[in-house]
């Protein structure tokens, strides 16, 4: 049976760089765009930098809802985005990760770099060990992720990976078809023994 999750809020997760290709921003663009005109409200880390910042104007000038989460060292005026519907403050990287997981209903990682993988890991890793059940989807612009997704496959082969956490996450190139495979997301099924450790 499908799941089909409401969801109102995604965290992205992206660079705050633009990369090599103007297809990088405009598909950040198109992402917040596209869940503004799904009734989808966005939060990100709250800079006008990069895909980041090209994320919010998407959804911005669509009429979406917006908040920004942002460590107060980061935030400074040449990159804090100041037109928000929302900017959170918070003390730390950390902090700023938990309220993220606390606030959405969803994950999407889009191409970018050190930042960005290191949030999507920790998230994965959550759901690995079932702290949470939200889908995560990985927006594949331009193949970016191709050789991650392979290094993921050597992971497995080399069994530090267990096969069925390849189903933690959904990898597309398209946004309408990642939302959907993401409101049909049923998360894999614990292993017993962590099953039990959690209740
Ligand atoms: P990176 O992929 O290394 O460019 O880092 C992007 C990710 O790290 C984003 O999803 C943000 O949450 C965070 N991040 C990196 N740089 C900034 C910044 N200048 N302002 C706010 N958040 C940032």
């Amino acid at each position: 049976m499908k799941n089909n999750h409401s969801i109102k809020q995604i965290t992205i997760f992206c660079g705050s760089s633009d990369g090599n290709l103007n297809s990088y921003q405009k598909e950040a663009y198109k992402l917040g765009a596209t869940l503004a005109q799904n009734g989808i409200g966005v939060i990100y880390g709250g800079a006008k930098i990069g895909l980041m910042g090209a994320v919010a104007q998407g959804a911005l000038h669509h009429a979406g809802h917006v908040t920004g989460i942002i460590p107060s060292f980061l935030c400074k005026k040449e990159v804090t985005h100041e037109g928000l519907s929302e900017l959170i403050i918070v003390e730390s990287m950390h902090a700023r990760k938990m309220k993220m997981h606390d606030m959405c209903d969803g994950f999407i990682a889009m191409p970018g770099g050190i930042g960005t993988l290191e949030e999507l890991f920790e998230i994965l890793t959550w759901a690995q060990l079932g702290r949470h059940q939200k889908p995560i989807g990985i927006l594949n612009t331009e193949n970016y992720y191709d050789t991650l997704l392979h290094f993921m496959e050597e992971m497995i082969a080399r069994n530090f990976v267990r096969p069925v956490n390849k189903e933690l996450f959904i990898v597309e190139r398209d946004i309408d078809i990642l939302l959907q495979k993401m409101r049909d997301y049923q998360a894999p099924e614990l292993p017993r023994w962590m099953k039990e450790k959690q209740e």
